[in-house]
């Protein structure tokens, strides 16, 4: 977020407009200030350099080996200070996991997601576990009230609240740094961005976070669609517009059609979903610099 630039006094018309322009500066410094503020004073109770343990709270099935896992900060450890501390982190970063077995040691990233009314002090993250995954072996294993060890956040991502459109395109589990993006927009009363989701997945019962998009669809600037790779068995839902084949480069122009200086495309998925993606949006004359992967 950039801070206001300051008016000049010979901006002002001296004719007793109201708002200002003087007071719309001051107006908009103040709320910077209070945004900002809270980035630097509080504490970060994650580290980037060393790991801090996250109690698991929760694991909530999603769909088949798909699963919600909540964590919770432990506090500080012996003989670190006691401070007041919250978890920070950008809409769209990663933490970093670290798992042990009796022989092994492996880390993996994992993307937190905005859970309404969660304490400040823990986070969510939508993780699907792969048979033969390594993390993912250690995690089938875990139970409530196992301490883990997490560091971050990571990722250089940054929303640009001024620009007038966002394409947000999403494969699998690669849905939730959008999703968290998608939520701090539409949760930010001074940002105007018109955000359009193509969510592609397997068949209607992969469709992530779905009543979580749902809800974000009843905001003015947000609407999906689904793209399913197994046109059988759709089950819409809602008013879920949902396409029973794979996402192509003419629904991807479609969208683009007049939007090509005032949007940014944001993508997350498998490295070869990102480099396709990328690819066909490239042809449509987007410039390189407003094409984001994860
Ligand atoms: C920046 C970043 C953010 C991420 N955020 C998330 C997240 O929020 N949620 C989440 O679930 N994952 C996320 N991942 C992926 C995650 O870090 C792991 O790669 C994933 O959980 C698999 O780890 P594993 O140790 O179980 O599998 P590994 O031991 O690494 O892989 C073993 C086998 O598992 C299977 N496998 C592993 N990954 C995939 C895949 N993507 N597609 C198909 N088969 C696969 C393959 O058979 C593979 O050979 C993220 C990755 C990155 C880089």
């Amino acid at each position: 977020m950039e801070p206001p630039i300051e008016p000049d006094e010979s901006d002002c018309c001296n004719s007793g407009c109201n708002p200002c322009i003087l007071d719309v500066y001051e107006e908009q410094l103040r709320k910077y200030k209070q945004r900002t503020s809270s980035l630097i004073t509080k504490n970060n109770c994650i580290s980037l350099t060393s790991y801090a343990i996250f109690k698991l709270i929760n694991i909530e099935k999603h769909w088949k080996q798909t699963f919600l896992f909540t964590f919770e900060y432990c506090g500080p450890q012996k003989g670190e200070p006691k401070v007041d501390a919250s978890l920070l982190y950008k809409p769209g970063q990663h933490f970093l996991m670290k798992g042990k077995t009796y022989d092994e040691e492996f880390t993996r990233a994992y993307t937190p997601i905005p859970i309404e009314n969660q304490s400040d002090l823990q986070f969510t993250t939508l993780i699907k576990l792969y048979e033969y995954g390594v993390m993912s072996r250690y995690l089938k294993k875990i139970s409530i009230g196992r301490e883990t060890l997490w560091r971050g956040p990571y990722g250089d991502f940054t929303i640009n609240y001024d620009i007038q459109h966002m394409l947000l395109i999403a494969q699998g589990t690669g849905l939730a740094p959008l999703y968290s993006i998608a939520y701090d927009i539409v949760n930010n009363d001074e940002c105007c961005t018109f955000l359009k989701l193509f969510f592609c997945c397997k068949d209607s019962n992969s469709i992530y976070l779905r009543e979580q998009l749902y809800k974000l669809s009843t905001y003015w600037n947000f609407s999906y669609e689904v793209f399913l790779s197994e046109s059988q068995g759709i089950s819409p839902k809602y008013n879920e517009i949902i396409h029973p084949k794979k996402l192509r480069c003419d629904e991807i122009e479609t969208y683009l059609k007049d939007k090509h200086k005032s949007v940014n495309i944001l993508i997350c998925g498998s490295e070869n979903f990102m480099e396709d993606i990328k690819k066909h949006v490239l042809r449509s004359s987007v410039a390189e610099e407003d094409v984001f992967t994860f």
